[in-house]
């Protein structure tokens, strides 16, 4: 996870650490080398430019240069920014309502399906609730396949109408579903395409509208960089959701839109996959994260 990225920040802080005496030219190659690592990430142009003068600023501010342990001190500066760039805290869920209703939402192939049954075993297992999958990909009678062997593998109960081609009806019978059968979250599934288009927005917003959801999360697959943040602008433009997923971190070395995508649409990320099975899933926690990336 993120290990390109560690691997160049940790080299540039280790050589500064390495200096007898720390002088402001080495302040400034290290703060280059961090720029250049963020870059490498795939980190826009501004907001690496952005970190490195508020780490600058910070450093001068600090007297980094005149106390006893410079590159120490310069190391935390660079890893409180970092968690301060991935949001500072951990972002929770608002589920009070009875029945809540989360709706997910993403591009084909961002690991929707994947993290919808791994939320569901996760509020299952972790906060006691009594999950009900739905499954309103009408397109792909894959998804929904996907979705009922997934919910068996956990317990969790799927629902789905096997002829009825409106999603929005389905997520509004779900809700008469999970009334009756004592759900007290819905998780919905909605169809992704494999880019944005007009089609879908206009599907999913109108669930949104009508479900009211207490939690709208955009999922999206972390190893997609600058990609990831442009959907999610799109996304938000649309549903103005509460939080995002990123997928698929086990198989990001770069780290450019966990980095990047809090600053740029101002939403946290709540939720991280880290691999393919039912348990890789975890809060995201900011600090955590940046102590990982300098560990
Ligand atoms: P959807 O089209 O958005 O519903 O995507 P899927 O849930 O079907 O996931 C697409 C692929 O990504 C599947 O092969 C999943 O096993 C895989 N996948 C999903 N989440 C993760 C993750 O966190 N890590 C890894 N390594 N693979 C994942």
């Amino acid at each position: 996870m993120l290990e390109n990225l560690s691997q160049r920040i940790n080299k540039a802080l280790h050589l500064l650490k390495g200096y007898g005496q720390i002088t402001e030219i080495n302040v400034a190659e290290t703060t280059k080398e961090i720029r250049r690592s963020l870059l490498d990430a795939d980190v826009n142009f501004k907001l690496a430019k952005e970190f490195t003068n508020k780490v600058k600023e910070k450093a001068i501010g600090q007297n980094v240069l005149q106390t006893l342990n410079p590159g120490q001190l310069f190391t935390k500066i660079v890893r409180d920014e970092l968690a301060e760039l991935m949001g500072a805290e951990a972002s929770e869920m608002n589920l009070g309502k009875n029945p809540s209703v989360i709706l997910m939402s993403g591009l084909q192939g961002s690991g929707k399906t994947t993290i919808s049954a791994k939320l569901s075993n996760y509020l299952k297992k972790k906060k006691g609730k009594n999950p009900l999958l739905v499954a309103a990909d009408v397109y792909r009678p894959a998804a929904i396949t996907q979705l009922h062997m997934l919910g068996r593998q956990v317990g969790i109960d799927v629902y789905s109408e096997k002829d009825n081609k409106n999603p929005l009806d389905i997520a509004k019978n779900s809700i008469k579903q999970a009334r009756s059968h004592n759900h007290n979250v819905i998780i919905i599934d909605t169809a992704g395409r494999l880019s944005i288009d007009q089609e879908m927005m206009d599907e999913i917003s109108a669930i949104h509208t009508a479900l009211e959801p207490e939690e709208t999360l955009f999922v999206v697959d972390s190893m997609t960089g600058q990609d990831a943040i442009t959907t999610a602008k799109n996304f938000n433009e649309v549903l103005n959701f509460d939080g995002v997923v990123l997928t698929k971190l086990d198989g990001d070395t770069r780290g450019g839109a966990a980095l990047s995508i809090k600053n740029v649409i101002n939403k946290p990320i709540k939720f991280i996959g880290t691999g393919e099975k039912i348990d890789d899933i975890d809060i995201f926690h900011p600090d955590r994260m940046a102590d990982r990336i300098l560990g």
